[in-house]
């Protein structure tokens, strides 16, 4: 008995960032619960129009069409997530590297000019690749130091917007959220019955939403990046979308998904990708040395590798993959 009235599931999606978007709420009040909604939704659009390189008057863009020419003044959004890429890409020696754009237009993964480029142009992107040279002034204006660098902020954004919108999720007093940004996930709170929420690991080998494992966990992210995501097929081989900042062609060295579980998305977006063109030695070594962050990583032979923070915490439901620490 009493007045407190049931919590029920309000849920909608859509499609920006380039990707599927699901946001899925419980609360007691639907009519708020659909504002709510909206207005996470409204956010992560500020967040792409501000830093998406496919919108023509995005901050990006400016930045980029002003490489070697001048600074550009951003929002703190933008100033933020740049300062993060910029950290991340020091801590992963540039593996994760914000400044990858012009190996990312060279090959087009999964647009219409999508190509295996020619060594030469291969060898003169990578002189434009380069952190180091994203000088980030007064905190907010940003400067290419060379013409011709370009920055790609899709390995981070949707962790970015995960965080934007647990914030306010958590501000608007929502309790109980699933969100889930093209594969970025968001457990927010608990399931209203007390358990953890599920989180199902994608299966690399089989398609979108075919799980090959699941994770218990409340109040974090699970972020995953893998070859399977985008990439084009040529012959028998795979041009995937993760490109090796070293070498400029797609990171090969026999993983094929890295899924990082930890409480900021925004980090854990940078570190899949990172971790991913690291390998599984160096990438294992780099996670084990930062605190409260875990991972697992598959490897092609469908070996399963998990830090130590998550021992006994992946149940393997697809018993052709097989844990191999
Ligand atoms: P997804 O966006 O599919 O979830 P990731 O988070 O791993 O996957 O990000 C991959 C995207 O990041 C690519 O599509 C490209 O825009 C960009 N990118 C590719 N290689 C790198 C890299 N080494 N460092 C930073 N960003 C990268
Ligand atoms: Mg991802
Ligand atoms: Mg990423």
């Amino acid at each position: 008995t009493g007045c407190t009235k049931e919590k029920t599931l309000i849920t909608d999606s859509a499609y920006m960032l380039g990707t599927y978007l699901q946001i899925s709420i419980w609360t007691e009040d639907q009519q708020k619960g659909k504002e709510v909604i909206a207005e996470c939704f409204r956010r992560i659009q500020e967040i792409e129009q501000n830093m998406s390189v496919n919108i023509e008057d995005s901050e990006v863009t400016k930045i980029n069409k002003n490489a070697g020419i001048e600074q550009v003044a951003v929002s703190n959004d933008t100033a933020f997530v740049l300062g993060k890429a910029k950290e991340y890409a020091a801590l992963t020696k540039g593996a994760y590297d914000p400044s990858i754009g012009p190996l990312v237009k060279l090959w087009g993964i999964e647009t219409d000019h999508e190509r295996v480029p020619e060594k030469n142009e291969i060898d003169e992107a990578l002189k434009y690749v380069n952190y180091n040279a994203i000088q980030i002034q007064d905190e907010n204006k940003i400067k290419l130091a060379d013409r011709g660098m370009f920055i790609d902020l899709g390995g981070i954004a949707k962790g970015y917007a995960a965080d934007e919108v647990a914030n306010i999720l958590r501000k608007r007093g929502i309790q109980h959220a699933m969100v889930n940004l093209g594969g970025n996930v968001y457990a927010l709170g608990n399931k209203i019955d007390g358990d953890d929420w599920k989180v199902g690991i994608q299966n690399p080998y089989e398609p979108t939403g075919t799980h090959m494992g699941i994770v218990e966990i409340n109040n974090m992210t699970v972020v995953s990046s893998g070859n399977y995501e985008r990439y084009f097929m040529k012959g028998d081989i795979r041009y995937h979308h993760i490109i090796d900042p070293k070498t400029g062609y797609p990171a090969e060295n026999g993983v094929i998904s890295t899924v990082i579980i930890s409480n900021s998305s925004i980090d854990a977006d940078a570190l899949s990708t990172g971790i991913y063109v690291l390998g599984l030695e160096k990438g294992m070594e780099l996670i084990e040395n930062i605190n409260d962050v875990e991972c697992i990583i598959i490897t092609e032979d469908k070996g399963v590798y998990l830090s130590s923070g998550m021992e006994g915490k992946l149940k393997i439901s697809n018993d052709t993959f097989y844990l191999a620490n």
